[in-house]
């Protein structure tokens, strides 16, 4: 029996310590870790809530993730067939890290969204620049596709969550 008394969430559990933000006697299934010492879920919660990001910082994590999803796409070579596939996911989650470290590891749609419009852009590159220079019609080949489409995606849910 702890001298904290019981759980404020759970009263028939024994509270182990206190939450570092509001202070209430907390059980071992609540306490949750964070950097600054352990928080019942309802802080946690009013935290993820409040983890929206700057402007700034959406544009900023929004222009990284789109320029570095359309290199990506444009300079991985074309020929690896399903090696590429392995590829695209590794690249898609490097970039997703990347992106999410400079905007505070919070979670955003709109810089998921560009990052994957940048994996996706870098495919039609080529085609729409042949396009312009009144080249061919303008065709995107199917690996540098089904690239930024898995890069695409994977990149978006890492950010995003
Ligand atoms: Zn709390
Ligand atoms: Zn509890």
């Amino acid at each position: 029996m702890s001298d904290l008394g019981r759980c404020f969430r759970h009263s028939s559990r024994d509270a182990i310590i206190r939450c570092s933000k509001c202070e209430r006697a907390i059980c071992e299934k609540c306490a949750l870790p964070t950097t600054i010492g352990y928080r019942c879920p309802e802080c946690m919660e009013e935290r993820s809530a409040t983890r929206t990001i700057s402007a700034g910082r959406a544009f900023l994590g929004g222009s990284v993730g789109f320029a570095l999803g359309c290199a990506s796409t444009l300079l991985i070579p074309h020929a690896f067939g399903y090696l590429l596939i392995l590829a695209a996911v590794l690249v898609g989650s490097g970039v997703g890290y990347i992106v999410k470290q400079l905007i505070g590891y919070k979670s955003s749609e709109v810089v998921g969204g560009l990052t994957a419009a940048g994996f996706i852009g870098g495919a039609f590159f080529e085609p729409l620049r042949s396009a312009a220079l009144g080249q061919n019609f303008p065709q995107t080949s199917f690996w540098p596709l089904i690239f930024a489409v898995i890069g695409a995606v994977v990149s978006w849910m890492r950010i995003r969550s």
